[in-house]
C-alpha cells in the first residue's frame, strides 16, 4: 500500500479538505450505534469532478473507499479499517435545481433529507421519504440503502422517487443517469444498480428525487390496542376507509411506548402507557373538510367496534409533533440494542415477535427485547439488548431471530440494508444464484474491490449457509 496516497488525495481536494490522524479519530457519529470511525484518512470532495479523480487515483493504488453520508445506518454499513480512506460527501450538499413545473429535485448527494424536505416545502412541494435521522441522513445515503421510513405505505421505498442520478464507478467513470420524466425506457435503468446497492457499486454524487403535492389537511391518532389481531383489524379498517390519504400506520410494543413517555421516558404521554400495543395513524390530503371527516369516521367505526382501548387524535400541528415524536425517540431503544429489520407478512408480526421473545428470554432472561415498525409495510424492528454483550452472545441473539423469520419465510432486511452486520444472513432472503449475481455484477464494476469491501458481497464472495452448515 503507497504511503503517499494522502497527499496524491492533498493534491486532488487541496489540504484543508483532508483529515488524518486526531481529524479521523474525532470523527463524530451523530447515533450510538457506530463503532469509532478507523481510517488513513478522511477526504471531503466538493464536486463529481474530484470524487472520480480521488476514485481514480484510490483504484490505481488498490486503495479501499468507505463512503460516508450522514453515517446513520444500522447495519455497520460504513465500518471502516485503519487502512481505508472514508470519502464524505458532506461538503458536496447544494440543492441545485428545483421544477416546480416538472415536480423535481435535483441536489448533490450530501444534502440532508431535512434540507431537502425544506426546500421542497418552501416551493409548495413535498419531499416523499421521512424518518427519524433526517436532521443526518443525506440523499446520497438513503438512495444507497434504498430506504423506507414512515410513509411508504403511500410513496414507497426511496426507489419509487428516484427519477435520476449521478455515480462515479470504482475506475473514476462517471455515469451520469439525471433522468427527470417518469417514462423512459431507452435502454437498461441503470440507476436501479445503484440505488439499494450501499455504495459497492459505485458513489452517488447527485440526484434526482420526484416530488408530490404538498398536504393541506393533515390528521393524526395515536390508539392503544390491546390485541396484535385489533392492531392488524384497525389497519385493515384504515385501509378501506381512507385508501388515497393512508399517510403512515406505524406500531410500537407497549416496551417501546414505556422508554418514550414519562414517568420512563422524556416524553410526555398523550395516552396512558400500559396497553400492550400503540398504532400512530396519519391521513395527509388536500381537501380538509372531506379528509378531516372521513377521519373521524374511521375513528368513530374502530371505536365502535372495539379494537382499541384508549387513543387521542390531534387536535393540532403541535399535538401531531409530539406524536410523531414518540415514535422518532428509538434512541434509547436502539443504543447499545442489537437491532434487526425484517419484513414478513402484517398479520403474522404479532406472533413472530412473542415466538422471538420467548426464544430470547429462555436463553437470556435478563435480555430486553423491543418491537417496533412500520406495520403496513410488512416490517418491523426488533432491538434485543443484553447486559454485557458479547460477540458470541450476540450471535446467539441473531441465530434466534433469523431462525424464527425462517418458518415464516421472512427478509432478513426490510430497509436497513445489508452492510457488514447481515451479510451472514443474506442466504436466507435470496438464493445462491441472486448472490452470485450480485457477486458478479460487484466484480464487473470493482474489480480491485475498492469500494465500501467487505460489505453486501465480495468479488470472491461464495453462497454460505447461514449456519454454517
Ligand atoms: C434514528 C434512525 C431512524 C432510522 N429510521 C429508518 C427508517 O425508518 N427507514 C429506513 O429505511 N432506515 C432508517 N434508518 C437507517 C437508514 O438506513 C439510514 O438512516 C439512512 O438511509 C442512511 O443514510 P446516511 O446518509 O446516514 O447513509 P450512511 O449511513 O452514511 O451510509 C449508508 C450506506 O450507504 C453508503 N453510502 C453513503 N453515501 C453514499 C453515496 N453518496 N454513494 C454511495 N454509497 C453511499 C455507505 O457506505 C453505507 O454503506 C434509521 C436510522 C436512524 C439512526
Amino acid at each position: 500500500m503507497t504511503d503517499d496516497i494522502v497527499s496524491k488525495l492533498e493534491d486532488v481536494v487541496g489540504a484543508r479538505q483532508i483529515n488524518t490522524g486526531a481529524g479521523v479519530r474525532d470523527f463524530e457519529f451523530p447515533w450510538s450505534t457506530h463503532q469509532a470511525c478507523l481510517a488513513r484518512a478522511v477526504v471531503y470532495p466538493q464536486s463529481t469532478a474530484e470524487v472520480a479523480e480521488i476514485l481514480r487515483v484510490c483504484n490505481a493504488a488498490g486503495q479501499s473507499v468507505v463512503p460516508f453520508g450522514g453515517a446513520t445506518n444500522l447495519v455497520q454499513g460504513c465500518a471502516t479499517t485503519a487502512d481505508d480512506i472514508v470519502l464524505s460527501l458532506r461538503k458536496m450538499n447544494q440543492i441545485e435545481e428545483i421544477d416546480s413545473g416538472g415536480r423535481t429535485l435535483t441536489a448533490q448527494a450530501g444534502v440532508t433529507m431535512r434540507h431537502a424536505q425544506m426546500a421542497a416545502d418552501d416551493a409548495g412541494l413535498f419531499f416523499p421519504v421521512d424518518f427519524g435521522a433526517r436532521d443526518h441522513c443525506q440523499l446520497g445515503g438513503i438512495v444507497s440503502t434504498n430506504a423506507g421510513g414512515n410513509k411508504v405505505i403511500r410513496y414507497g421505498m426511496t426507489r419509487n422517487s428516484v427519477l435520476g442520478l449521478e455515480a462515479v464507478l470504482a475506475d473514476g467513470t462517471i455515469i451520469s443517469s439525471m433522468n427527470r420524466y417518469l417514462k423512459n425506457n431507452s435502454g437498461f435503468d441503470l440507476k436501479q444498480l445503484f440505488v439499494g446497492s450501499e455504495g459497492v457499486l459505485g458513489i452517488i454524487t447527485r440526484v434526482v428525487f420526484r416530488l408530490g403535492t404538498k398536504a393541506t389537511s393533515h390528521n393524526t391518532a395515536l390508539l392503544a390496542c390491546e390485541s396484535f389481531d385489533d392492531v392488524v383489524a384497525v389497519l385493515g379498517c384504515a385501509r378501506d376507509a381512507i385508501p388515497n390519504t393512508l399517510t403512515a400506520f406505524e406500531v410500537m410494543w407497549n416496551e417501546f411506548y414505556e422508554l418514550a413517555v414519562e414517568p420512563l421516558g422524556r416524553l410526555a404521554a398523550p395516552v396512558q402507557p400500559g396497553a400492550n400495543y400503540y398504532v400512530i395513524i396519519e391521513s395527509m390530503g388536500v381537501d380538509e373538510e372531506r379528509d378531516s371527516s372521513a377521519f373521524h369516521a374511521l375513528m368513530e367505526s374502530l371505536a365502535e367496534r372495539q379494537l382499541f382501548s384508549d387513543g387521542t387524535m390531534a387536535k393540532s400541528g403541535r399535538e401531531s409533533e409530539q406524536i410523531w415524536q414518540i415514535r422518532d425517540e428509538v434512541e434509547p431503544v436502539i443504543g447499545g440494542a442489537i437491532n434487526f429489520d425484517v419484513s414478513l407478512k402484517s398479520a403474522d408480526i404479532g406472533d413472530y415477535v412473542s415466538r422471538v421473545d420467548a426464544a430470547i428470554h429462555e436463553r437470556f432472561p435478563d435480555a430486553r427485547v423491543v418491537g417496533f415498525g412500520h406495520l403496513g409495510d410488512n416490517n418491523v424492528h426488533i432491538s434485543v439488548a443484553i447486559k454485557d454483550s458479547e460477540e458470541q452472545q450476540a450471535l446467539g441473539v441473531e441465530e434466534i431471530v433469523y431462525n424464527c423469520l425462517a418458518a415464516f419465510d421472512g427478509a432478513v432486511s426490510a430497509e436497513h440494508g445489508i452492510g457488514l452486520a447481515k451479510r451472514k444472513w443474506l442466504p436466507i432472503s435470496r438464493t445462491a444464484a441472486e448472490i452470485d449475481l450480485m457477486t458478479r455484477l460487484k466484480r464487473m464494476l470493482d474489480p480491485k474491490n475498492i469500494l465500501n469491501p467487505g460489505k453486501v458481497v465480495s468479488p470472491d464472495s461464495k453462497p454460505e449457509s447461514p449456519n454454517g452448515a
